[in-house]
């Protein structure tokens, strides 16, 4: 037991040194509490054993940096965590010992580094990280350079506040495209970014890395209410975070964890949990603190957003175009609630700017509802035995040799026959915004093709022929194939631009299928277009018009139009009683992102009504409609003043 207590206080005290001083971890942060918790328990039960330098007891971190330090006028300390309900239940029934009815404010807790500011007569004169929460570091010039922390205050007060400096998602992830780019080593996260950033000796460099800061504390403020004390720090001009709440209600503290918990993925910056603190200033000393953590406040931290873990191989996929794929396999790993044990590489630039290696541990993040990533690679953990990355020469599944495309960095196999292409392509020619046929989903076309019943988009019309064997041989029941059927049948009558857009046609997206169906009204009629007529339609350029005169000029193609005839699929574009709907003559622009649909449902909802959806907002743009979280697009509305809408006059102004 003894050596295991020694044991861990070695890991966590290296572990705070990597994560707080060099800014480079090498385990996640889900790693490092469990190696907490296990030693609280082990010290709770021997504290015999327990070590002087316990990181237990005190904030571990060696002081041994460049910058001068500072002694705390009070205390900086960390905050004690809880993982559940339950933990935070008996950290109420323990403050109710004390205080009979407790009142809380609950406020998001950023994910960034602490600082500490001293205003004298409204006047930023100091800025100090926590370092080990007696005495910090000296960042005045750097905190000097960054925008979101005023210089001077509304009044000349005499007042010293504690903020987190965090970078957003936006700035992170730009910060790292650039330094993967310039081949500079990478963040791990958006924490680790803005404490680099921050503590730079030049601080022309802070001045780059568009930091923000929220301030959550004033240290000798008159207010006997931390509400009140974050209200007054919001009128002195200082950026408090607008979603504080005071309750005094525990379910109504869950309710407020529960919200943040989903929406955090909404928000443009990362929060890492809640945290949950005695309103009342006098019951905060009453209650007091440890040499680590105030006891009158607690931090309910959400499950992590990124996982370290081994890449057990590095496979390739083919796309339906033919792009060749590389993707990690992964030693399979939780990461905000699902199970991750695969991802996307991208590409082989990607793959060699990172060195990406089999055998190598990373980062590997999953914010909201993005595709995992591989962030970057512990290179403090990498034997000498993992070999570089090499792309492959040949398609993984017939073999035949990729050419490279040079403008998309990027490696295709050219084999129209190849099966992993013709899968593909059939995947796509049923996807939802594609003919939307549902019930034939990726692993039915595989076991189709597999049995032959479906190998070209034309067998998917023809599918009705093997309704008996399919039944008979794979065992489906009647109703299912059935079904399949109905929705083939029912996807005869789609308008143009979706089949357009499912036959795959390189270069040609949904929105690209759109103007080509609008424009050119029938499949027929592109067999005999020209380049020039193609070129001179407004948003369709030379790589688009290109890619639809080859694939129209295959005879393979116009044998495929000709079935399509015959089996009665519509292969024109219909525009009925346009003049009808409610927005025909409107010009809608969508920015952000929305709770109940994705962008391209609400561009066809609208078009559904008439409406044109653009991409940029001009003074002909009718209405920004504007989800959280916007682009550029809000500023220009506002400029040019644009109506906007957001979700809710959306479904009012449509009745849905
Ligand atoms: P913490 O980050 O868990 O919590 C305390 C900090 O929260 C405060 O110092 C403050 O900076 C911040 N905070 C953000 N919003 C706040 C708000 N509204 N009110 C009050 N404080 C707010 O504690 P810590 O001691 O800075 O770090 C411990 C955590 O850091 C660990 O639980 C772990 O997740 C991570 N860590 C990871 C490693 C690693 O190797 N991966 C090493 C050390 C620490």
């Amino acid at each position: 037991m003894k050596k295991r207590i020694k044991e861990l206080t070695k890991i966590i005290n290296n572990a705070n040194h990597e994560y707080y001083i060099l800014e480079k971890p090498t385990m996640s942060d889900q790693q490092y509490d469990e190696y907490v918790r296990e030693l609280e328990k082990l010290e709770e039960e021997h504290p015999e054993y327990i070590q002087k330098n316990s990181p237990l007891k005190q904030i571990n971190v060696s002081l041994n940096t460049p910058f001068s330090k500072v002694e705390h006028m009070m205390p900086m300390l960390s905050l004690s965590n809880v993982f559940s309900y339950q933990q935070l239940l008996e950290f109420h029934q323990r403050i109710k010992k004390t205080i009979a009815k407790p009142e809380y404010v609950c406020e998001l807790k950023i994910d960034g580094l602490a600082v500490s500011l001293i205003y004298e007569d409204g006047l930023l004169k100091q800025g100090v990280t926590r370092g080990d929460g007696f005495l910090g570091e000296d960042i005045t010039n750097n905190v000097l350079a960054i925008k979101a922390i005023p210089n001077h205050l509304q009044k000349k007060a005499n007042i010293t506040v504690r903020g987190e400096i965090f970078m957003s998602k936006e700035a992170f992830e730009n910060l790292n495209n650039t330094r993967q780019k310039n081949n500079e080593a990478l963040f791990a996260n958006p924490r680790n970014a803005a404490s680099g950033s921050v503590r730079q000796l030049d601080a022309n460099v802070t001045a780059s890395r568009q930091l923000d800061c929220y301030i959550y504390q004033g240290v000798n403020q008159a207010e006997n209410s931390h509400y009140e004390r974050l209200k007054a720090l919001q009128k002195l001009g200082l950026k408090v975070n607008p979603h504080f709440s005071l309750m005094s209600d525990i379910d109504e503290i869950f309710a407020f964890i529960e919200k943040w918990e989903q929406g955090r993925k909404n928000l443009a910056y990362e929060i890492d949990g809640v945290v949950i603190k005695i309103d009342n200033v006098e019951n905060q000393k009453l209650l007091g603190q440890t040499a680590k953590s105030p006891k009158w406040a607690i931090a309910y931290k959400f499950p992590a957003l990124e996982e370290v873990t081994q890449i057990k191989d590095i496979i390739f996929t083919v796309g339906r175009t033919g792009q060749v794929t590389p993707n990690a396999v992964l030693d399979p790993v939780h990461i905000d609630g699902s199970l991750v044990s695969r991802t996307t590489l991208h590409n082989e630039k990607n793959v060699l700017e990172k060195d990406i290696r089999i055998g190598d541990y990373v980062f590997v993040r999953k914010a909201g509802d993005v595709i995992p990533e591989v962030v970057k690679v512990v290179t403090e953990k990498r034997k000498t035995s993992n070999k570089k990355f090499k792309m492959t020469d040949n398609c993984p599944i017939c073999k035949k040799k990729l050419q490279k495309e040079a403008s998309a960095a990027a490696y295709f196999c050219v084999n129209e026959k190849c099966e992993a292409r013709e899968q593909e392509s059939l995947v796509h020619f049923v996807s939802r915004n594609a003919m939307n046929i549902e019930g034939l989903g990726e692993k039915i076309i595989e076991i189709f093709y597999n049995e032959s019943f479906l190998k070209s988009i034309k067998d998917i019309y023809l599918l009705k022929n093997y309704r008996h064997k399919i039944i008979s041989l794979i065992g489906f029941g009647e109703k299912r194939i059935d079904n399949i059927l109905a929705n083939i049948e029912k996807s005869k009558k789609n308008n143009l631009d979706k089949l357009l857009f499912a036959l795959g046609i390189k270069h040609v997206g949904a929105k690209t299928a759109k103007i080509l169906a609008q424009e050119i009204k029938s499949l027929e009629y592109f067999e005999s277009i020209s380049y020039d007529e193609l070129i001179n339609i407004n948003e369709i350029g030379d790589k688009i018009a290109q890619s639809v005169i080859a694939y129209f000029q295959k005879a393979e193609t116009q044998a495929l139009i000709a079935f399509f005839k015959k089996e009665q699929v519509n292969i024109q574009y219909y525009e009925k009683g346009l003049q009808e709907k409610q927005f025909y003559d409107k010009t809608f622009v969508i920015t952000g992102t929305f709770e109940n649909y994705n962008r391209l449902q609400i561009a066809e909802i609208l078009e559904n009504k008439g409406a044109r959806v653009t991409n940029t907002v001009t003074k002909k743009t009718s209405v920004l409609l504007c989800g959280k979280n916007p682009g550029s697009k809000l500023n220009k509305a506002k400029e040019l003043q644009i109506p906007i809408w957001d979700e809710t006059d959306f479904q009012n102004n449509l009745n849905i």
